[in-house]
């Protein structure tokens, strides 16, 4: 592993950092308080900058400029297409400034630049060019109703929309949130991650140079207990939409309904099966299985490779030139909500899979992730190392088998060796929790309907995981596994179009696709009396 480089000698990304004030009202203020708190580089852990800390007062601030947007316009009265126009402008600036949001990404949260340069602003400017497309076909239906009436529903904004986002994806997240509820003409206060205030800054200052009218997107950083909770409970705020941890989840529902009970959607944790069947082809389901579980979100290029049915086994040198080294199936570390980190592989084909799923961690290369060959960064902070770390302890102390990996790598920045354990059972603590690391469990199954069982005995339900070649196996899991996603054949296959969102305490709600903008709607029911009811 390479992270001894990193610590002496870190790349200095290319970006300076211009916005690190709270954006209220189209003006970056600093907080009421004053206060400032640092922002981290995940590589060494030192100080990239301060930023104005949010608290209470602040998002009362922001929520009043929001209401004030909302009441008094111009956003939700403005026509949809206005809307739409401004939202596919700001795309269009974004990709202007990926190169320096990429870099600022990677610099914040650790995963790799290829990633954000790659991956994640294309799919950001993908994303806000879908709900742009969305905003001017919004529409109700007219309702044949008995009796002499005529019916009509108008599908209006909610109105002000509080957001909470994680540090796993922060432009990501961003654009899951802000997208549909700007397209249906809602106005933000939106709470980022404590980790990883600096991009949603960056992209809402684009947003304003796009022409969005001041007050529809506030953003506040800060903390969860102190601005988090505010926002929840705020009496002003009329829909909370949140991603994080499920503990969390729980939490903000409870203020919600506490105060003035606005509805609230939830994206939480999971802990997702990946499902191996005898008749798989091992060393693609190896391969799948390792994107499943270490990388959050598989490039472009795997995924039409997964979809077609190739997969490099060595990283797939750039054609071209990227901006430090070339492009590789590589990713970050586990850290995503949808991780297939149970994964369950038929006895007959268990010992080649774990051998081989060992010897692909031990291939993955760990270090700087502004660096070219690496597929593996840091994790994001001390918590979540330290976190990650004691659940390798209990698996060990649990007595599953440990294949590779289990320690930390280096003293400086929170670098994780990549960790396969074996002959994990379903009581384990590493098979029922969500580690958010690079931590592989495998475990053995014997028939169909045992595996169904297994995989459905957790409390979440975000996604699953199903190899098989046979027609059968696979749309017999579609139907049974209790996830909102099954991807049968493929991994992280993620598009603006196709929904995601949780069963069980993964969640309520879902985010992309049409249905997310039910999310940011009202429906009102209108009913006139007809003068002639025999027309
Ligand atoms: P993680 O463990 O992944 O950091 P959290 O659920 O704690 O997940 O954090 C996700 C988001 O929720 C962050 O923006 C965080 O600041 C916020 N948050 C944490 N605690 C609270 C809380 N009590 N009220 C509102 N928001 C919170």
């Amino acid at each position: 592993y390479s992270t001894a480089a990193v610590v002496e000698n870190p790349i200095i990304p290319p970006v300076d950092v211009k916005y690190s004030k709270l954006l209220i009202d189209g003006q970056f203020v600093d907080s009421a308080s004053g206060k400032t708190f640092a922002t981290y580089d995940p590589r060494t852990g030192d100080v990239i900058t301060h930023v104005a800390e949010g608290d209470a007062e602040d998002i009362n601030r922001a929520v009043t400029a929001a209401r004030k947007a909302f009441d008094e316009g111009p956003w939700p009265k403005m026509s949809a297409y206005e809307r739409s126009r401004i939202l596919f402008k700001f795309a269009d600036l974004v990709e202007k400034h990926s190169e320096e949001l990429a870099a600022l990404e990677t610099w914040n949260s650790g995963k790799l630049f290829r990633q954000a340069a790659k991956d994640e602003i294309p799919m950001f400017v993908r994303l806000f060019r879908y709900y742009a497309g969305w905003a001017d076909k919004i529409h109700g239906l007219t309702v044949p109703a008995d009796g002499p009436h005529h019916v009509q529903t108008l599908h209006e904004p909610i109105g002000v929309a509080g957001q909470i986002i994680p540090w796993n994806f922060p432009l990501i997240m961003f654009v899951w949130k802000v997208g549909p509820a700007l397209a249906c003409g809602n106005t933000i206060v939106l709470k980022t991650a404590e980790q990883t205030p600096l991009t949603a800054l960056y992209a809402g200052k684009l947003l304003h140079e796009a022409g969005l009218p001041p007050g529809v997107l506030n953003i506040v950083s800060g903390f969860g207990p102190t601005a988090g909770a505010a926002l929840a409970s705020h009496m002003d705020v009329d829909k909370l939409a949140f991603t994080g941890s499920t503990e969390t989840g729980k939490t903000v529902l409870e203020l919600a309904a506490k105060s003035n009970l606005k509805p609230v959607t939830l994206e939480l944790g999971g802990k997702s099966p990946f499902i191996v069947f005898a008749d798989a082809d091992i060393d693609r389901a190896v391969e799948l299985a390792h994107f499943a579980l270490f990388f959050n979100q598989v490039s472009s290029v795997i995924i039409l490779s997964l979809v077609i049915g190739f997969i490099p086994q060595k990283p797939d040198v750039a054609k071209e030139p990227l901006f430090y080294g070339s492009r590789t199936p590589s990713n970050e570390e586990g850290q995503c909500c949808c991780a297939g980190s149970r994964t369950y592989v038929h006895e007959s084909v268990y010992d080649e899979f774990v051998e081989k799923a060992a010897a692909r961690a031990r291939r993955r290369t760990v270090g700087d992730p502004f660096k070219e060959d690496i597929e593996q960064g840091p994790q994001i902070d001390p918590e979540q190392f330290e976190k990650i770390l004691r659940y390798i302890k209990s698996g060990i102390e649990s007595n599953a088998k440990l294949e590779c990996g289990g320690d930390k790598i280096g003293s400086k920045g929170y670098f994780i060796q990549p960790t396969v354990f074996s002959d994990v059972k379903d009581d384990m603590l590493i098979a029922q929790d969500e580690i958010f690391g690079p931590v592989q469990s495998i475990l053995k199954f014997r028939d169909l309907d045992e595996v169904i069982r297994r995989a459905n005995s957790t409390r979440y339900g975000l996604a699953s995981g199903v190899f098989t070649k046979n027609i059968d196996t696979a749309n017999t899991l579609s139907r049974a596994l209790r996830a909102g996603t099954v991807w049968v054949n493929c991994f992280d296959v993620f598009d603006a179009a196709i929904p995601f969102g949780g069963y069980k305490m993964s969640g309520i709600g879902r985010e992309k696709g049409v249905y997310s903008l039910d999310n940011y709607l009202q429906v009102k029911a209108v009913v006139t009396p007809l003068k002639d009811p025999a027309w």
